[in-house]
């Protein structure tokens, strides 16, 4: 079954060639959506759309600049007509303690993770409503939920609470619309977001706290967006969905 024939999803920061946000916008696109890969580089958008198949789109968007959401998602408008589904998945971390967070190191995690979240949903929200349907997924993480431990530091985990709070309102009020906004909180993924910081001490320790004893795939979150994306979640909004083998059961 097909679960997305004729609907056109934004996934952010989807142009990382082992990311989350990659693997989502090939399972979306595997099932019949048209696809735009929004990411810093436009080139290397437009690359990881091509690798999509025909008829997806790379554009530039940073996610911390409100005009850049909304200019993406204007050309978006006028080539697609509507937009079904947006994937705010642009991120980044750092794994700083608490007292080493400088003002820059706030501003750019907090930036990309939770303002980048709303900017990006502001420019989608008004053709939602209008079209009385929309599903929005937003990535959070499990270090919102158990207080880091994972790699990111305090402000990481945060802007991921942060999230989860934005998540949870923006459902509240775009639900009279039929606009669905759901969480996904993925624990430990092999990905390169970790920038080769992550040693193997800290490597080891995490697989410890596994149960299911093994890295999450970019795929297994990519089947939860999916779900979110889908009509098969019609009934749920305002909901966090774990993807984390069991590192936190609650
Ligand atoms: P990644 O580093 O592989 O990809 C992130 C992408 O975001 C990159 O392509 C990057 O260019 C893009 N990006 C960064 N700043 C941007 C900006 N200002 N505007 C637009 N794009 C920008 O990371 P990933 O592991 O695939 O993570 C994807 C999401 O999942 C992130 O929000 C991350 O916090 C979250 N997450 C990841 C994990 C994990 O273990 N990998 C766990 C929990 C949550």
């Amino acid at each position: 079954m097909r679960l997305l024939e004729n609907k056109y999803v934004i996934v952010t920061g989807a142009a990382s060639a082992r990311g989350l946000g990659k693997s989502t916008a090939q399972l979306c696109a595997e099932h019949g959506a048209t696809v735009a890969i929004l990411d810093l580089d436009a080139s290397t958008a437009e690359a990881a759309a091509a690798e999509l198949g025909e008829g997806h789109i790379g554009l530039s968007c940073d996610v911390t600049n409100k005009k850049a959401c909304e200019d993406a998602v204007a050309t978006l408008m006028e080539k697609w007509g509507r937009v079904d589904v947006l994937v705010n998945n642009a991120g980044i971390t750092q794994p700083l303690k608490i007292m080493d967070i400088a003002p820059e190191n706030y501003d750019a995690v907090l930036d990309v993770n939770l303002r980048g979240t709303l900017y990006m949903s502001q420019a989608v929200i008004p053709g939602m409503r209008n079209q009385k349907s929309g599903s929005i997924v937003n990535l959070s993480s499990v270090s919102a939920q158990r207080g880091g431990g994972i790699f990111g530091g305090p402000h990481y985990s945060a802007a991921k609470a942060g999230i989860l709070g934005l998540t949870k309102a923006t459902a509240r009020e775009l639900a009279p619309d039929n606009v669905r906004v759901n969480a996904v909180c993925p624990g430990f993924i092999a990905t390169d977001i970790t920038a080769g910081k992550l040693t193997p001490e800290m490597n080891e320790q995490i697989l410890a706290g596994i149960p299911m004893g093994r890295k999450g795939a970019a795929s297994d979150v990519a089947g939860c967006v999916l779900f979110l994306a889908s009509d098969l979640s019609a009934y749920c909004t305002g909901t966090e969905i774990d993807v984390n083998g069991g590192s936190l059961i609650h």
